[in-house]
């Protein structure tokens, strides 16, 4: 074996070692909230297309009419020729929706934070981040190049002790943070990050993948207390409840203008293909004229914490925490005997002895499979936030 061969079967020896060793498992979709995993009929609680949309038909037939149209790839960087007149419709209508000035779509929500933060702040720079922030905030934290230190999660006083210490000594700042916890399915305190990154001249960019067409009336985190939360920076991701493939920024016209101009994405990868950005357009329109679709994952997800007795989520992400990784596994598996897709976390996608079952909810899951799923956990007397074993 040569020294890259062995050093890759050092490394996936390790993994295996920890418990933390992933096999990609072909799973197909459809109908609705099912799944066929290994020739087997399951019902997934494990997707993040939480309204459906990627399988709605007038979603699938605008995507199709847009491949006829136009062809399946864009065929060059935006600022090349890859700017099809469907990418500049759709960032109008992120923008409306999110109450912006403009938008700019990226080819992923990934490639959007890793271009966005590094054209804002760089050395001598400040960055602050909830500790549970996704993996690609971190990432872009890291390419820039600023300072970057780490608040306790929805922590206002550590945060802004942080900014006291910090934000005089160094020139440009920004706070970091999901509007909706990938993993944990909170939210972050906006109404108390935005005040206090005004007050100290800090740049709050929330990345909002699990918020827009799901929370705050399915114009995302921002909205969610009724007034427009005061963020600069509205990111998120079209492969979500938006069931396309992309990611986007909303901001001022400024903002926006130098994004287009300065981020590396978005300047040296290819155009997101037109069937995408028609898919995103549909599946706007599909959220914009129908409330009770964008309050259903919500409501799902209310019907199985009610079940098991526990708090009220504030997402269609609901964490029942399990702990060990092993443990986690085997809950996985046991859920899975039972006809149930419930993919185990682990770490490094949550922090140490926090494995756990992240349980999402749809708008096309049967009231009933919510509640035999809620039966089945119960039944594994996984006790979830420690609140089942209270109620019980
Ligand atoms: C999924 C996700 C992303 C990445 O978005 P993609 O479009 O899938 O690259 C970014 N941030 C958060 C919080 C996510 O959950």
């Amino acid at each position: 074996m040569d020294s890259l061969d062995r050093f890759a079967a050092e490394k996936l020896a390790h993994i295996r070692a920890a418990g933390l060793y992933r096999a990609l498992a072909p799973t197909a979709r459809g109908p609705g909230a099912a799944a066929t995993r290994d020739g087997r009929p399951l019902i997934s609680f494990s997707c993040n297309d939480y309204l459906n949309l990627s399988l709605h038909p007038e979603v699938k037939a605008r995507a199709q009419a847009a491949i006829d149209a136009h062809g399946a790839g864009s065929g060059a960087s935006r600022l090349v020729t890859g700017n099809h007149p469907l990418l500049v419709e759709l960032e109008a209508r992120l923008a409306r929706l999110k109450g912006a000035e403009d938008a700019v779509v990226f080819g992923s929500g990934y490639l959007a934070n890793i271009g966005i933060i590094p054209s804002l702040v760089g050395r001598g720079d400040l960055i602050l981040i909830d500790e549970l922030a996704h993996n690609c905030l971190y990432m872009g934290a890291k390419l820039s190049g600023a300072e970057t230190l780490v608040f306790r999660h929805n922590d206002m006083d550590d945060l802004e002790a942080l900014l006291h210490a910090q934000r005089p000594s160094h020139g440009r700042a920004m706070i970091l943070t999901d509007g909706v916890f990938s993993m944990d399915g909170d939210l972050a305190p906006l109404a108390a990050i935005c005040p206090l990154a005004r007050a100290h001249d800090a740049w709050a960019l929330t990345d909002d993948a699990h918020g827009i067409g799901v929370v705050g009336d399915g114009r995302g985190s921002s909205f969610v207390s009724g007034a427009k939360a005061d963020v600069p920076l509205q990111m998120g991701t079209l492969s979500k409840a938006i069931g396309s493939y992309g990611g986007y920024l909303c901001a001022s016209h400024a903002v926006i203008d130098y994004i287009r101009n300065r981020a590396r994405s978005f300047i040296f990868s290819t155009g997101l293909p037109p069937a995408s950005a028609a898919a995103a357009i549909a599946a706007l329109d599909l959220i914009e004229r129908d409330p009770a679709l964008r309050a259903a994952p919500l409501v799902k997800a209310r019907l199985f914490t009610d079940r098991l007795g526990l708090p009220a989520p504030q997402s269609p992400i609901v964490p029942i925490i399990v702990g060990g990784a092993a443990e986690t596994l085997a809950a996985s598996a046991a859920l899975m005997e039972k006809g149930f897709l419930v993919t185990g976390i682990r770490p490094p996608s949550v922090p140490e002895g926090t494995a756990r079952l992240r349980v999402t909810f749809s708008a096309a899951h049967a009231d009933s499979d919510v509640l035999a799923l809620a039966d089945a956990i119960a039944a594994l007397g996984l006790a979830g936030q420690g609140s089942l074993a209270e109620s019980a």
